[in-house]
């Protein structure tokens, strides 16, 4: 079953929550968003959430205040990381709350995952086609919130995460639930050889399978449909989360324009989503 949810009964601004989490830790509010909804102009229409893509920053502003507001949190406990595509990972704490929020220049720089154990921070990060990786560990009370295209899977984002939670926190990764958010599918994703030869080597015991289980066939010469939600599904087993913590979405942002920007889609040119996740105050 879908794990992310449109609920009818607060449609705007567009949004897919993991309601399920909230059996963990009664104040988690987690999800995704839709494209709709927001102040933003074409081919920003309508909820674009992230600066860096050229839309007008005053619409990016007015859609976050309205999400965070529509969610139960401050505008100003908004945070965020600058996102590189890389395995960097800040641990949020409770001054760095509001970081990125009105501007890139303030976010966290060259940073691409987010954990806190502070109520009341709200982590997100953008998306228009790279998988959102959320955590929590509702013993140890953390969060943690992960972008991760093929180039921070195939480095190991999701593991890191893991390691991190262990370091910072105590967490266990028996007890880590993680979820895997709405992304481009195996069905719209086609990529080249050069990165298949690096997805193989994020799983080096499993290069020499003919057929893994996390690509198929292209009916293009030379190419390989991707399936990123499952090989990160897969890190996170061998990184010790248990398979029954797992949640997956059946999302393909690729296959519906009519809830999601799609960076291959619309040829590059639109706006993001955002992941977000945080504990309200209780
Ligand atoms: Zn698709």
């Amino acid at each position: 079953m879908e794990p992310f949810i449109s609920n009818p009964n607060h449609k705007q601004p567009e949004r897919f929550e993991l309601g399920s989490w909230s059996l963990l830790i009664p104040e988690l509010s987690v999800g995704f968003t839709g494209r709709s909804g927001g102040v933003g102009e074409a081919p920003y229409d309508g909820l674009n959430l992230a600066y860096h893509v050229g839309d007008n920053p005053a619409h990016v502003l007015e859609n976050r205040r309205l999400l965070a507001e529509e969610l139960g949190f401050a505008p100003e406990s908004w945070t965020c990381g600058e996102q590189v595509h890389g395995t960097n990972i800040a641990v949020v704490r409770a001054g760095d709350a509001g970081r990125g929020y009105q501007s890139q220049q303030d976010a966290f720089q060259q940073t691409d995952g987010l954990i806190t154990d502070v109520p009341g921070v709200l982590l997100t990060s953008f998306y228009a086609d790279c998988v959102p990786l959320y955590f929590v560990d509702p013993v140890q009370r953390v969060v943690g919130l992960a972008h991760a295209g093929w180039k921070g899977t195939v480095a190991g984002m999701a593991t890191a995460m893991v390691s991190r939670m262990e370091q910072e926190f105590g967490s266990r990764p028996a007890n880590i639930h993680v979820a895997i958010g709405p992304s481009i599918g195996e069905c719209c994703y086609e990529v080249d050889e050069k990165v298949m030869a690096q997805a193989r080597l994020a799983l080096p015991e499993e290069g020499d399978t003919t057929e893994p289980a996390w690509c198929s066939p292209s009916v293009h010469e030379g190419k390989t449909m991707l399936n990123l939600k499952e090989l990160n599904r897969i890190i996170m087993i061998k990184a010790g989360i248990l398979p029954t913590h797992i949640e997956c979405t059946t999302w393909c942002t690729s296959c519906h324009p009519e809830f999601f920007f799609s960076y291959r889609k619309q040829n590059g040119v639109t706006g993001r989503m955002a992941s977000w996740i945080g504990m309200k105050e209780r």
